[in-house]
């Protein structure tokens, strides 16, 4: 049996990107959003081997902690033609500095190593997996993906991560060209077209309620 979510949720987040992107999603469905950040709890490595397991680990260390239900998230691109990296390492190929250019750069280095300059040969998906954890341990997971193909250079400046280097198929624009409600918002605004969103629709279904 699915559960509904209602009052009092945590988004076991310290990235304050996500954190509003959270709040402005659950804004309809009159779920009050805390952060994992705002309370001060601490980050618990990702030792898990998959998005799916990374995200339970990060829901559950916050429900734990907090005794409140909590959402956590964990996503990244995964490129065909290198075997699926930086897949969920996404984040660590950017280094301390978190430079997505030098990310960027390291994967069109390898896709030219591996000779993957035609289109079909440079196929990747976005992958976002959610997960809510309740005190009791019960969970709700989902997760969803969006395919495309990379690009270089990159093009555009909105968004973040590796946004400018992916053309999500049947469009012209990369995600760097997009405006966020073209990416992430859902419709009648916007296409609903990113991996979050894509989750965060199939999560609605199950867990919220509109008000
Ligand atoms: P995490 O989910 O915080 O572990 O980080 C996932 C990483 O994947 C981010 O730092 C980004 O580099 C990348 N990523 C995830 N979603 C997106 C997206 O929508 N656009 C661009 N990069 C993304």
């Amino acid at each position: 049996m699915h559960r509904r979510i209602t009052g009092k949720l945590v988004i076991a987040t310290h990235n304050p990107g996500k954190l509003a992107e959270m709040k402005e999603l659950l804004a309809p469905y009159g779920i009050e959003a805390v952060s994992a950040g705002e309370l001060g709890l601490p980050e618990p490595d990702e030792t898990g081997n998959d998005f799916r397991s990374n995200a339970a680990i990060k829901a559950i260390a916050a429900a734990q902690a907090t005794k409140l239900p909590s959402f956590a998230d964990d996503s990244g691109i995964v490129v065909d033609a290198l075997d699926g990296a930086p897949g969920i390492y996404s984040a660590r190929w950017a280094g301390p500095a978190k430079d997505f250019a030098v990310a960027m750069a390291q994967i069109e280095r390898l896709l030219q190593e591996r000779g993957a300059t035609t289109p079909d040969k440079r196929t990747a998906h976005f992958v976002s997996a959610l997960c809510v954890a309740w005190p009791d341990d019960h969970l709700e997971e989902v997760e969803a993906r969006v395919d495309g193909t990379l690009v270089w250079p990159p093009r555009g400046t909105a968004g973040f991560g590796y946004d400018p280097m992916f053309l999500p198929n049947g469009h012209d624009r990369t995600f760097g060209e997009m405006t966020s409600i073209e990416k992430h918002g859902l419709p009648p605004l916007g296409l609903g077209l990113s991996h979050r969103a894509r989750a965060f629709v199939k999560l609605a279904e199950i867990c919220l309620e509109p008000r």
